[in-house]
This record gives structure tokens, sequence and C-alpha cells, in this order.
């Protein structure tokens, strides 16, 4: 593995731009579009081309669906009936079934930086109502004691946690949603499509003229300002960043809503935002939110080590470092230097 300055990379880029002129593959220009609020996020799709509003429909239907199966907080979810089983199995939707096993696939892969089992933490930090608290360390201990993705059983549809052991989705959710909405778009047909859920895009194809999506991804030191754009055509770009939902504890210090299940704190292992880039929302979700907690050097080493995804770190000492297969359609528009990593 090595790291390398994105000068030079940028401007092949820049080049390889200038030369090509892709074919136009849609004479449709004018997007349909859709807004809704759902997952506690605000969401916005747009599909071109003449089935584009049917899509569009069938995509806000099965995201209340999705919404009401997965919800922690809402108490008639499939999650919610799984979080007050006292330790017997539960049935749960195809799609929660879904998540979960990829849940904890990444949760092995990572040795637990991904675990689901978070739940009665994050509720404890405050995170689930707004109610924030830095919570005694007696809580903190006690909760650890009922975590660990590793004792979630899933058989088929079955899923049974420990009693006192409760789960969430959020650290995938929204990926799934977003790989459903573009299998939704291809079924009618829609070839030209792109969404975002909360900053969280994922496209279908390319733009109707033919070019590339550009997917602007946020500033951690100044989320309001775009860090850099990546190009793309069918990919998901997911970010996780300390930046999204955070409080100023009394002692004036920021405390977000990632977090490290080794001690139950904010994970705070040198990066600030983790945007992964691939084909599966879902995992990309999963991976942003673990890579997020693994922290700079063990992210790196697992990108090294798993194939099938990009990544831009971004470090709290202010570097960007991003994979070589993104190098290309990468444009950084911020102070901070670039650095690529490559495999060899
Ligand atoms: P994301 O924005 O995708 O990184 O997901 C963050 C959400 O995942 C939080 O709001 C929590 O609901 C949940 N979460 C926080 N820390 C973890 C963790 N270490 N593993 C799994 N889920 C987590
Ligand atoms: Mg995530």
């Amino acid at each position: 593995m090595h790291i390398s300055n994105l000068t030079a990379a940028l401007a092949l880029a820049v080049t390889l731009a200038s030369c090509s002129s892709p074919a136009p593959t849609n004479t449709d220009n004018s997007p349909h579009t859709r807004d809704v609020f759902a997952m506690d996020t605000y969401m916005s799709m747009k599909a071109y081309g003449e089935n584009g509003e049917k899509a569009l429909s069938e995509a806000e239907e099965y995201i209340k669906k999705l919404e009401s199966d997965l919800s922690a907080t809402s108490p008639d979810s499939c999650i919610s009936r799984v979080n007050s089983a006292d330790s017997k199995p539960t049935e749960i939707t195809d799609e929660a079934a879904e998540i979960i096993a990829k849940a904890l696939e990444i949760g092995k892969k990572t040795n637990g930086a991904l675990d689901i089992t978070l739940y009665p933490m994050l509720k404890e930090w405050g995170f689930t109502t707004g109610e924030y608290q830095i919570p005694k360390t007696e809580a903190i201990s006690r909760i650890l004691r009922n975590t660990g993705f590793e004792r979630v059983q899933l058989s088929g549809n079955a899923v049974t946690v420990p009693d006192g052991f409760q789960i969430d989705l959020g650290a995938l959710a929204k990926g799934f949603t977003s790989d459903k909405i573009m299998d939704i778009m291809r079924k009618n047909d829609v070839s030209s499509a792109i969404v975002s859920l909360g900053g969280n895009v994922q496209a279908v194809g390319t733009k109707p003229d033919g070019s590339q999506w550009k997917v602007a991804v946020r500033d951690p030191f100044a989320p309001d300002t775009d860090m850099c754009v990546v190009e793309i055509g069918s990919k998901a770009v997911i970010t996780s960043g300390n930046y999204e939902r955070f409080f100023t504890g009394s002692d004036g210090k920021n405390y977000w809503h990632i977090l490290d299940p080794s001690d139950g704190f904010p994970a705070d292992n040198g990066l600030v935002s983790v945007t992964v880039i691939g084909d599966s929302g879902l995992e990309c979700d999963a991976l942003s939110t673990a890579l997020f907690v693994l922290g700079d050097g063990k992210a790196q080493d697992y990108w090294d080590a798993n194939q099938g995804f990009d990544m831009i770190l971004v470090t709290d000492d202010k570097r960007i470092v991003c994979t070589d297969g993104i190098a290309d359609s990468f444009t950084n528009m911020s102070g901070m230097d670039a650095e690529v990593l490559s495999r060899d």
C-alpha cells in the first residue's frame, strides 16, 4: 500500500475529461422530482424519462414501508418487536433480515467496529431524542455489558437478541433504501436517476446528456461548503461524519452520534469523515460507519485487504486520503492536501 500526492492524477483527469464527448443516451432533459421526509432525513429524488413520475411514486411508497419496518423508535416496527422480545425469536421482514445479515457480516469483518446493538448506548447519550447528555461512567459500563453484535442470532427471517439487548439499523438503513430505490428505477426502465438521502447519494446510469453525475462531499470542517466533487455513474456515495449529529457538552467538547463499541464513547480515532463509493448502497453505508470507527490507519488497512469499494477519508489533522480507483474522478475544492492511496 502506498500514498502519493494527488496533483498528477488530477491533471490526467482534466485531460481525459476534455478529450471525451459522451454520446447522449436520453433526450428528455427535464427531471421528475420528489422530496420526502422519512427516517429522520430529507430525501430528494430525481428521475428522467417518461416513466420517471411513476417510478418516484413507487419509490415514495416503498420508503414509507421501509421506514415503518425498520425504525427502532416507532413501537410497531419489526425492530421494536425484536427489542422487546425478551430473548425470544422474532419473525422480521425480508428487508430487515437482509440488512441485519449485512450488519453482522461487516461487524465481523471489522472486528466489531460496526455494532447494531449499541441502541441502548445511543439512547443514554440522547442521540435518539435530542435530549443530549454525557452519560455517567457507571451507566456506560452497565450498558456495555448488554452490547455485542456477535450475540445477535439470525436464522432465516427469525432474529434473537439476548434479554436487555436492543438493536438499531441506523448505520445501514439509508444505504439499503437507496439500493431499493435504484431497483425501482430500473424496474420502471428509468435509465437516468439520482437520489440524495440526507447527503447519501446513489445514482442509476448517467445524466440524460450522457455525462457523469457530479456528487459533492461536504467539508467536515465547514459543513456548509463542499470539500470535493466526485464524478460517478451507477454508484453510491455515502458519508459518515462527526458533524452530522453532535452536541457540545458542558465541558466544551463535541460529542457525535457514531459510537465506538469498545468504550461507548463517540468514535475518535483520527477521522472526521469517511465517504465510501461503490455499487451497493447497503455495503457503502455499513462501511462508512465502520471505517469511521476503525480510524485512519485501520480504515486504510481494511481497504487494502478488501476489494470492491473506494473511499475518501478526512483526518482530524486536515488531510484528505482518497483511494486510487476514484482519484481520476475526484476534484479537491478544499484547501486541504489530498493524497492517493494505492494497493501496490
Ligand atoms: P451513519 O450516519 O451511517 O454513520 O450511521 C450513524 C448511525 O448509526 C447513528 O445515528 C446510530 O444510529 C448508529 N450507530 C452509531 N454508532 C454505531 C456503530 N459503531 N455501529 C453501528 N451503528 C452505529
Ligand atoms: Mg453508515
